[in-house]
């Protein structure tokens, strides 16, 4: 269709942006103006004149109404191609509290309504693989990982907390960057129900020792499909999923020791993957995917022929305006 065409000429780094609704209906937002094209313009708090406007532009916006399943509309032919053999990576990106992990697992609690892009691509992966299934077999896979002071630690691990996992940087025979992180089959959305709720728990006791981690470490849900077709051609390829810490900048006049320690490896991390994703979009012929654990961990799936997808969060609330002004030229940078 027209949609992928216009996609496919765009190259395969595309950017999405997304607003949450404000907690407070009376709260006054820095939402101007949100365009059907992807445009978006905010209004800075303390020069509400002509100067205090600032434009962006990005290939979907989505204001505080959109609904998981019109945003899940955008996203299916990028799900859809990982069927078709290509390797695809989202990332949501934005400060704490702007809406990522809404987006990607729907709202905590685990609610059967509102279920959010992993649960939505995978649902529509099993679809996909039944419509098909009389001349291609997929199996699937999953792994889930959350990277957290540059280490990466099993979140489908028996005992996670004490799992330190290597990255294989030039992907072993399996295909597997990481070959020692438990990896499940699943056949049925309950499987993936079953093994996200594993995932949430394994994320949350460290987060009670260490206080709401969850935000600062970025979790990744990779899902491995393997086809075989009736002649016995195989496609492989991963889909992976990240959330990642919150881009918020810390005063580092305020925060000591581990505090500050964690700061510095979000922030590095974030800024590596900036730099891959611009370099490129801008075709450069060194990619410095080496310079963060993520990077290294996606090599495979970023540049080439796969497909990036940068899903920029932003609270809508005038407090937040700093940080909504850095994450927008942050997403509008790899553009
Ligand atoms: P983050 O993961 O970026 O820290 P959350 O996804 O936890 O942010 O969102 C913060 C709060 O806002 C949560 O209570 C979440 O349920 C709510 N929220 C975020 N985005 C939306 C949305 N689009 N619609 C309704 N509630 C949302
Ligand atoms: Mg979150």
């Amino acid at each position: 269709n027209l949609y992928n065409m216009v996609q496919d000429l765009k190259g395969n780094i595309r950017v999405y942006c997304r607003i949450r609704p404000s907690f407070t209906a009376e709260a006054k937002t820095v939402i101007d103006f949100i365009g059907e094209d992807g445009s978006l313009v905010i209004l800075d708090p303390l020069k509400p004149h002509k100067d205090g406007r600032k434009v962006f532009q990005f290939n979907r916006m989505f204001g505080p109404t959109a609904t998981q399943d019109v945003v899940f509309k955008d996203i299916q032919p990028l799900i859809r191609s990982v069927v078709d053999g290509y390797n695809v990576c989202i990332f949501a990106y934005g400060q704490t509290g702007s809406g990522k992990t809404h987006t990607m697992s729907g709202p905590s609690g685990g609610s059967t309504k509102d279920r959010g892009i992993n649960f939505l691509a995978l649902n529509y992966l099993f679809q996909m693989s039944d419509r098909r299934k009389d001349i291609i077999n997929y199996d699937i896979h999953v792994q889930m990982v959350e990277i957290y002071n540059e280490q990466v630690r099993d979140l489908l691990a028996e005992d996670s907390s004490t799992t330190k996992l290597e990255i294989r940087s030039c992907t072993s025979d399996n295909g597997l960057s990481l070959p020692d992180a438990t990896i499940c089959s699943v056949k049925s959305t309950t499987d993936v129900l079953n093994l996200m709720k594993l995932g949430e728990v394994n994320r949350v006791v460290s987060s009670t020792a260490m206080n709401n981690r969850s935000s600062r470490s970025h979790s990744v849900l990779t899902v491995h499909v393997h086809g075989k077709d009736t002649s016995g051609g195989i496609l492989r390829s991963s889909l992976h999923l990240v959330d990642l810490a919150g881009s918020e900048r810390v005063d580092k006049s305020e925060v000591t020791g581990d505090r500050l320690k964690e700061a510095q490896y979000i922030n590095k991390s974030l800024s590596c993957l900036g730099d891959v994703i611009m370099a490129l979009a801008q075709k450069n012929t060194h990619i410095p995917y080496r310079n963060s654990k993520l990077t290294l961990l996606l090599q495979d799936s970023l540049g080439g022929h796969a497909k990036t997808l940068m899903f920029a969060h932003v609270s809508p609330e005038e407090d937040s305006f700093g940080e909504t002004v850095t994450t927008l030229k942050f997403a509008q940078r790899v553009s």
